[in-house]
């Protein structure tokens, strides 16, 4: 990781005390505001009553660290991992950036 020595987020997962632990998903941004974002990504549920796959969509709230906060937009494609809960409805955190939206 370079160094930034910007960055006085406490909640940050490489220059703060949060620890990044856990599940690990991508997704797409959809929403975004100062220190959170909401991403969206789909993925595969198994009905048993039918006994067949369906596509669900599942929306995260994450925590937005201020070194990454210029880097994201929206539609960017970015990995975000599991860590303490934050608030209510956040417990994830971002960890990076996968694609920019303007990217194929
Ligand atoms: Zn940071």
């Amino acid at each position: 990781m370079e160094k930034q020595t910007n960055c006085k987020d406490k909640d940050c997962p490489f220059h703060g005390r949060l620890k990044a632990r856990g599940r690990i998903f991508e997704g797409r941004v959809i929403k975004k505001f100062p220190r959170r974002v909401v991403i969206e990504f789909e993925r595969m549920i198994y009905v048993r009553k039918y006994e067949r796959y369906k596509k669900s969509k599942t929306k995260l709230h994450a925590r937005l660290p201020s070194c990454l906060e210029n880097q994201i937009s929206l539609n960017d494609l970015i990995q975000i991992q599991e860590c303490r809960p934050l608030s209510k409805i956040i417990h994830f955190v971002v960890i990076k950036k996968i694609k920019s939206s303007n990217e194929k």
